[in-house]
């Protein structure tokens, strides 16, 4: 009778004393009767046993959902790596593009025989400045057309020197026209600015500077008006322009946005140049009859 009342208070505990959680005299106890009653040892070596398979299948879920975090880790890893290789390939390409455009341009820039023009198109009036240069000789003509009329001013110049910051200084005569005035003012020392000045195209001084540029500009690959070029938007000191793959020089600039007859938005070109190299001849310096102007 007393052995089958140890036995259900024995199995009663027994998960507390598998679980260390009996004390000494109880311990005792417990030792003491598993070691004469069989059918007591059995149910504890049994319970003994499901518990470990227990804690081992604890344990595999902990590694099972560590070596899922971890996966989830490293894919976020390698997402940020592509990202990266992305971004540093990109700034690359642009770094390459920006500065063969700048060395392509530099021989067009340095030329001695150039007419270029820029063409600017204002609300109700467009401006069409063009240069020559041969040598030291300069001719500038600003036209400006609006329902106003038409005026032009002419500055043809031979270069005498530089001032103290490097600008070319040229002996000039400069014609003014308009509907119903024309004059001239003789021998005036002046500036006229040439292709390296009035030059829109991409100017790289250094790599650090090429690499801002890279950074923070956009380049993609496109045509306009037929010519193959690359569209650079939103370069630090430049308005977004359009720059020639042949020559790295810029042939328009945009920078006015208008809704089209469709309703959608078009940007509308408030400039272009073109440029012309080696054409200039000294019949193009062959002034104007003076006689005709009052002379200032
Ligand atoms: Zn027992």
């Amino acid at each position: 009778m007393k052995e089958e009342k140890d036995c259900k208070i024995v199995q009663d505990l027994l998960p507390n004393y598998i679980e260390g959680l009996a004390n000494e005299a109880t311990k005792d106890f417990f030792e003491e009767h598993l070691n004469k009653c069989n059918e007591c040892k059995q149910i504890f070596e049994n319970m003994q046993e499901d518990l470990k398979v227990n804690i081992i299948d604890k344990d595999k879920k902990a590694v099972k959902y560590f070596k899922k975090y971890r996966n989830k880790l490293r894919f976020l890893w390698i997402i940020l790596l592509v990202i990266l290789v992305i971004f540093v390939g990109n700034t690359a390409r642009k770094m390459i593009i920006l500065s063969n455009l700048a060395n392509k341009s530099k021989a067009y820039t340095n030329s001695e025989n150039y007419h270029y023009t820029s063409y600017i198109y204002l609300k109700n009036k467009i401006i069409i400045d063009e240069t020559w240069n041969l040598g030291d000789k300069r001719k500038f003509v600003s036209t400006h057309i609006s329902p106003e009329g038409t005026t032009k001013f002419l500055v043809y110049g031979n270069k005498t020197g530089t001032d103290e910051w490097g600008n070319e200084l040229y002996d000039t005569n400069t014609y003014n026209v308009t509907e119903n005035n024309k004059t001239v003012e003789l021998n005036v020392n002046k500036a006229i600015s040439g292709l390296s000045q009035s030059m829109t195209n991409v100017l790289i001084e250094d790599f650090y500077n090429l690499l801002l540029i890279s950074l923070r500009a956009s380049v993609t690959s496109t045509t306009y008006n037929g010519e193959e070029c690359y569209y650079i938007q939103s370069l630090p000191y430049l308005l977004s322009t359009y720059v020639s793959k042949n020559t790295g020089l810029s042939i328009s600039i945009l920078t006015q946005e208008v809704e089209n007859a469709n309703g959608g938005i078009d940007r509308l070109p408030i400039s272009e140049y073109t440029y012309e190299f080696n054409t200039v001849t000294e019949d193009d310096f062959i002034e104007l009859d003076i006689s005709e102007y009052n002379v200032k």
